[in-house]
């Protein structure tokens, strides 16, 4: 309820109806994954509890969006509908149609306030949005900070007669037959309050960062992303409660959150961004196709379950799996094992984080993958090949491997990273070399530029 920009508004014009409709058709290929689905019904439970204890109710809907909220608005002669604005393609398609629907008789209104600036106002000086992040970044800090939140409005007031709502549990947004969801409702508390909690904590974390970032087994990051993505707490909030911290792991977190603005910024321009690469390779050339043979499909299985025999990658792919989360360095050294040790084409792993990931965002996740696989308007280079083994000793991820493969447990510090063959046991012996893959990856993106 704080800085809730639509909410704020609607609550200062009169009564307020709060509706959360479920449109689970429109993001088409990219409608909600199976952990967006679990936090999206306790973030759901919170929001309604907080309303309750405001004497409000949440009035929840299934359908088409700018259907259901049309047929809301003139069963009720609502004057207004405030709203917070999306950047998914899906959600601007959305915006328009609803606009369309409600004709003159109510009026659409959007507000910003999900990204520290609202995505396209940044421009270089000629007026163009930027496309890469060095410059945009350096922009961005110069316009910092943003607006001031907004406290949570003093009253809501009830409308006399509530319309219908649809009852959570029959969405059937829970997993049940069977319950994969242990590990995650382990590692997560969902909701405004628990966002608020974990900003406090980080508060005196922050200045750790710099250092810590990068470790898997110590992980020093937030943990806000989620929080974020579903609107729990704002950027801005977020920004304000840490502009004070003099420290240089306040300046790097400042940018990693600057980030979530350039991906938006990037799908604003370019809205098919996490569908389609960017770059002029041949890319029946570069990538082995799973639908082409059961071998590559096999590959791209092992890479799923985490039995690749890279210990980092089947840590961070079995840490995805059994929380809905994975450690940011992890999410690289895992996604650049898919592109360039597998040679598997990047959409296939952009959509398993999709599915799997209680963070995934249409922007965050398309253009990282992209910056990875070398396809993006701003990207790694295809040729810069991440060595597994390497980043696992460089970030020291022996206790992170020990905490998600337990197959290697009990294995000491000096072989965690690579164990020898003979002394793996059930573990997996590795997928491919890394040399091996290292020189057939170079060699399909000669061929694939020719
Ligand atoms: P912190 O390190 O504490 O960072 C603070 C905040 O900054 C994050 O909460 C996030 O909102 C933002 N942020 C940090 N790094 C990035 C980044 N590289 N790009 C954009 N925003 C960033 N993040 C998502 O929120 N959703 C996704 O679907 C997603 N998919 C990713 C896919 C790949 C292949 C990679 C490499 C990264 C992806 N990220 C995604 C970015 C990043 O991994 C997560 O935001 C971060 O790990 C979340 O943990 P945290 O909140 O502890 O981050």
């Amino acid at each position: 309820m704080k800085d809730q920009p639509a909410l704020h508004a609607a609550a200062q014009a009169g009564p307020v109806i709060p509706v959360f409709v479920y449109d689970e058709e429109r993001g088409g290929d990219h409608a909600y994954g199976a952990a967006s689905k679990w936090w999206l019904h306790h973030s759901l439970e919170s929001f309604g509890r907080s309303l309750g204890k405001r004497r409000a109710k949440l009035v929840l809907r299934k359908g088409d969006a700018p259907q259901v909220l049309a047929a809301i608005a003139a069963q009720t002669g609502a004057a207004a509908i405030h709203a917070m604005r999306h950047y998914e393609p899906w959600w601007k398609e959305a915006e328009d149609e609803l606009r369309d629907a409600l004709g003159d008789e109510c009026e659409l209104c959007l507000y910003d306030g999900n990204y520290l600036l609202p995505p396209g106002s940044v421009t270089t000086n000629s007026g163009d949005p930027y496309k890469i992040y060095t410059p945009f970044s350096k922009a961005m800090l110069d316009r910092m900070p943003p607006r001031d939140p907004l406290p949570e409005p003093e009253t809501i007031h009830s409308p006399d007669d509530w319309p219908d709502s649809d009852d959570l549990e029959d969405w059937d947004l829970l997993p049940t037959k069977p319950d994969w969801a242990g590990g995650i409702r382990d590692f997560w508390e969902v909701g405004e309050d628990a966002a608020h909690d974990r900003l406090d904590w980080w508060a005196g974390e922050v200045e750790k960062y710099d250092d810590g970032r990068n470790l898997p087994s110590v992980d020093h990051t937030s943990r806000l992303s989620s929080h974020l993505h579903w609107g729990e707490i704002s950027p801005a909030t977020v920004w304000h409660r840490l502009k004070d911290k003099r420290s240089d792991g306040w300046k790097t977190f400042a940018k990693e959150v600057i980030w979530r603005d350039y991906t938006q910024n990037v799908i604003d321009q370019f809205p098919d961004y996490p569908r389609e690469s960017y770059r002029d390779y041949d890319e029946r050339t570069l990538w082995r196709n799973p639908k082409a043979g059961h071998l590559i499909a096999e590959d791209l299985e092992c890479w799923q379950r985490g039995m690749t025999g890279y210990p980092v990658v089947d840590a961070g792919m079995r840490q995805l799996w059994k929380t809905g989360w994975m450690h940011n360095r992890v999410r690289m050294i895992c996604a650049s094992f898919l592109v360039k040790h597998l040679l598997i084409d990047w959409r296939y792993g952009e959509r398993w984080y999709w599915d799997c990931l209680v963070d995934a965002d249409y922007g965050n996740n398309g253009v990282n993958w992209q910056w990875i696989s070398g396809t993006g308007v701003d990207s790694n280079m295809f040729s810069r090949i991440m060595a597994p083994l390497t980043q696992s000793e460089k970030f020291d991820a022996g206790d992170y491997i020990r905490e998600y493969v337990p197959e290697l447990a009990d294995m000491d510090d000096y072989c965690i990273h690579d164990p020898p063959d003979d002394r793996r046991g059930d573990y997996p012996v590795k997928m491919i070399a890394h040399k091996e893959a290292r020189e057939r990856a170079l060699e399909a993106y000669r061929a694939s530029k020719d």
